[in-house]
C-alpha cells in the first residue's frame, strides 16, 4: 500500500454527481488493484451547498478542501439557481476554491483520441496523437489588474460617447516566475520542452515575461528545452501545426483564449479535463484542484446521458501531477483510448460513424472493464 492521499470529492450539481460516480468506482478500483491508498471524503459545493448551508460554500468545507492533497470537483449551477443574489450563486463556490487556495497555474490539456480524431474542426492528421499542454496564468494580470474601469472622458470633445473603459496588465516578476517554474516542472515530466507565448513586441509586461521566464529556465532548468513566441503566431500554430508544442505557458488573458481554441481541436466538451495548481505544501505537493472543463450541463441532467471522461481524466490528472503516479494515470488514459476504440460512445460522442451507444455508469463500467483488462 502506497502512503495515503487525501481526495476531497466536492460534486456539485446537474450531472456533477453523476460522473463523480463513474470516477468513485475508478478510484475504488485502484485502491483495489493497484496498492493505492486514498483517503477519500465527500463533501457540498455549488448549488447543492447553498441548499444545505444557504452558501455555495461553508467554511468547513473550504478548510477541509485547504488541507487536502487533492480537490477534484464535478460542475456547479443550473437554471434553479439563476435568481439567487450574485453573493450567493453556486459559482461564487468555485471562485472561492480558487482564490483562497491561490491555484495560480491553470492547466488544461489538449490531447486527441485517435478514435475521436473526426470529431475535430481541423483534419485528422493534423490532431491525430496530439497531445499538449496549456499551463495558463490565473491569478493576475489583466482581469485583476487596477486601475480598471468604465469612467466618463468628458473633457475629450472629440470622444463620441464621452466614456473610456480602463484594464490594466500587470504582472510582478514573482508571479511569472512561479506560474514559469509549474510549466517546467511540468514539461519535465512529459516532453519536456516550454514554449512561452506573450506579445513581447508591444508590451512591456510581454517584455518581463519573456524575461523573467527566460530567467528561470537559464537559472533552475536549463535542461528543459525553451522557445518563446508572440501570442498571435501561437494561436496561427495552434491550429497549423499543434504537434509541434509540448508545454504552453502563457498569461491570463492570452491563455483564456489559447486553451479554448487548443481545446476545441480535440471535440467534445465532454472530454476535458483540467486542473488548477498552487504552491506547493509542507509535504511538497501543490495546492490542487481538478475539474471538468464542462459545466452541470442541466439539458442532460439526471438522464444517465453525460460523458463521465472529462472527469476520470480529471482524475487521472490528479494521479499524475498530485499523487506522482504518472503510470497509474497512463494506464488510466489507456483504457479510456481503448474503450473509445472500441466504439463505445456517451450520446455526445455519436457521430457520423456511430458506434456503440452507453450511458453515464456503462462508461464507467466499460474503462473499468478495460482497466481489468477486458
Ligand atoms: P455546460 O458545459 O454545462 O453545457 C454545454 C453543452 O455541453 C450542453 O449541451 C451540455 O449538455 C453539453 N455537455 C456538457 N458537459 C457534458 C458531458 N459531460 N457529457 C455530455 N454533454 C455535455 O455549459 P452551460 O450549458 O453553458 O452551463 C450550464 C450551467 O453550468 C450553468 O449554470 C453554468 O453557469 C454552469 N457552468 C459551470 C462550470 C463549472 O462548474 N466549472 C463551467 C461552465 C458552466
Amino acid at each position: 500500500m502506497s502512503e495515503p492521499y487525501s481526495l476531497l470529492i466536492l460534486p456539485g450539481d446537474g450531472i456533477g454527481p453523476e460522473v463523480m460516480a463513474e470516477v468513485v468506482k475508478v478510484i475504488d478500483w485502484f485502491q483495489a488493484n493497484r496498492g493505492l491508498n486514498f483517503d477519500v471524503s465527500h463533501d457540498l459545493v455549488g448549488g447543492a451547498a447553498y441548499d444545505a448551508h444557504g452558501v455555495p460554500l461553508a467554511d468547513d468545507t473550504m478548510a477541509r478542501a485547504q488541507a487536502a492533497d487533492a480537490v477534484l470537483l464535478g460542475a456547479v449551477g443550473g437554471p434553479k439557481y439563476d435568481q439567487l443574489d450574485f453573493s450567493v450563486k453556486p459559482e461564487r463556490g468555485l471562485l472561492r476554491l480558487r482564490k483562497e487556495m491561490d491555484l495560480f497555474a491553470n492547466l488544461r490539456p489538449a490531447q486527441c483520441f485517435d478514435a475521436l480524431a473526426d470529431f475535430s474542426s481541423l483534419k485528422r492528421d493534423v490532431v491525430a496523437g496530439l497531445d499538449i499542454l496549456i499551463v495558463r496564468e490565473l491569478t493576475s494580470g489583466v482581469y485583476f489588474g487596477e486601475p480598471r474601469g468604465i469612467h466618463s472622458d468628458d473633457n475629450n470633445p472629440e470622444n463620441e460617447g464621452g466614456r473610456v473603459g480602463i484594464n490594466t496588465q500587470r504582472y510582478t516578476s514573482g508571479e511569472i516566475r512561479r506560474v514559469a517554474r509549474a510549466a517546467f516542472e511540468l514539461a519535465k515530466r512529459r516532453g519536456n520542452k516550454v514554449c512561452s507565448m506573450e506579445k513581447a513586441n508591444v508590451m512591456e509586461s510581454g517584455i518581463l515575461w519573456r524575461e523573467e521566464v527566460q530567467w528561470v529556465h537559464d537559472n533552475e532548468y536549463p535542461d528543459v528545452e525553451l522557445t518563446h513566441m508572440y501570442a498571435d503566431n501561437g494561436a496561427m500554430q495552434l491550429v497549423r501545426r499543434p504537434q509541434q508544442f509540448d508545454v504552453i505557458v502563457t498569461d491570463n488573458l492570452f491563455g483564456d483564449i489559447l486553451s479554448d481554441a487548443a481545446a476545441m481541436l480535440t471535440g467534445s466538451l465532454g472530454m476535458l479535463p483540467s486542473a488548477s495548481l498552487g504552491a506547493p505544501m509542507a509535504n511538497g505537493r501543490p495546492k490542487a484542484l481538478y475539474e471538468p472543463v464542462h459545466g452541470s450541463a442541466p439539458d442532460i441532467a439526471g438522464q444517465g446521458k453525460a460523458n463521465p471522461i472529462a472527469c476520470i481524466l480529471s482524475f487521472a490528472m490528479a494521479l499524475r501531477y498530485s499523487f506522482d503516479q504518472g503510470d497509474a494515470a497512463a494506464e488510466l488514459e489507456q483504457a479510456v483510448e481503448k474503450v473509445l476504440a472500441d466504439g463505445v460512445r456517451t450520446p455526445d460522442l455519436m457521430g457520423a460513424q456511430g458506434g456503440i451507444q452507453v450511458s453515464t455508469a456503462q462508461m464507467g463500467d466499460k474503462i473499468i472493464a478495460a482497466l481489468a483488462g477486458g
